[in-house]
């Protein structure tokens, strides 16, 4: 039986990263739990003193780390994770939650390589630096609807999480995982776009950057279909009509279409 998770639980980080650190200072920036009940361990001073600056407990090893803690973000690099897990095997069990953030690492591996099914494995992305990651949760064997509602709650605290079946992960991954960086090219060109009109370099990456962030919070906010709000926007005989005629001549939407069904294949090759 899966002990439940207390209000007074403690949260250890295996892989002092970027990610790691990420999701350690949004959870103690949201309130729900403060960076004194988190835990780490590094070789490197500068990632020690990266977690120990806000307040987290950084130790010499990934052991007492896992000795030390209720709930376990596995946030090492795929490649380590089978090392690192059988080093740490014998210290886990089912009084424990394992969470994995690695990429492409199933949960069959992590049951095998952990002996347990305790386990939730969530694909993030790096908007969780500034607090807006789109997150899926899958759950292992073992994993109760209170860790459930536990890591969602975790993962809400550096953007937004939904649960899947682990089969929808290399969309997941295609879409929402590598899904920034074509937004990334999307604002470059759009800023390209800007200067070649005649816009100072500055002034046109913000005005491309401020224009994606605000259409996207017009499609969560409103509610409406994207279609919708495309065509409230196009006048007839307009400039929006003029520029959409260019990007559906050049198979905008199938490019886009196949670039996430391109990396989403990848990722199953890779897993
Ligand atoms: P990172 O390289 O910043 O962090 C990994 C850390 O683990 C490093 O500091 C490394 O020194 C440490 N490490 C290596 N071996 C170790 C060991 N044996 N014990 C303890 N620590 C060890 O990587 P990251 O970008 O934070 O990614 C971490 C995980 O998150 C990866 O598995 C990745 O697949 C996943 N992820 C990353 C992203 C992303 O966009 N960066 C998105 C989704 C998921």
């Amino acid at each position: 039986m899966a002990v439940p998770i207390t209000e007074a639980y403690t949260l250890g980080f295996i892989g002092a990263g970027k990610m790691a650190e990420a999701i350690a200072r949004g959870v103690d920036k949201s309130g729900i739990l403060p960076a004194s009940r988190m835990r780490t361990a590094h070789r490197t001073l500068a990632r020690r003193q990266a977690f120990s600056s806000f307040g987290v407990h950084v130790y010499e090893s990934n052991i007492k780390v896992v000795e030390e803690s209720e709930v376990i973000i596995l946030s090492v690099k795929p490649q380590v994770v089978k090392e690192v897990l059988s080093e740490l095997k014998p210290f886990l069990s089912k009084e424990k939650l394992l969470v994995s953030i690695a990429a492409g690492i199933r949960l069959n591996d992590l049951q095998e390589w952990t002996g347990h099914g305790r386990l939730i494995r969530v694909m993030t992305n790096t908007p969780s630096l500034v607090g807006m990651a789109a997150s899926v949760i899958c759950l292992g064997e073992l994993a109760t609807t209170e860790d459930e509602k536990f890591v969602s709650n975790l993962f809400g605290a550096v953007g937004k999480a939904w649960t899947a079946k682990e089969k929808l992960l290399d969309a997941v991954t295609g879409l929402s995982g590598s899904g920034p960086a074509y937004v990334y090219l999307a604002i470059e060109a759009m800023a390209d776009g800007g200067v070649a009109a005649g816009l100072p370099r500055d002034l046109a990456l913000c005005l491309a950057s401020q224009t994606v962030l605000g259409a996207a919070a017009m499609t969560i906010e409103s509610g409406k279909h994207p279609g919708q709000l495309k065509d409230e926007v196009t006048s007839p005989a307009g400039t929006t009509i003029a520029g959409i005629h260019v990007l559906e001549k050049n198979g905008f939407r199938g490019t886009i279409m196949g670039a996430v069904m391109a990396a989403s294949k990848r990722s199953e090759e890779l897993s």
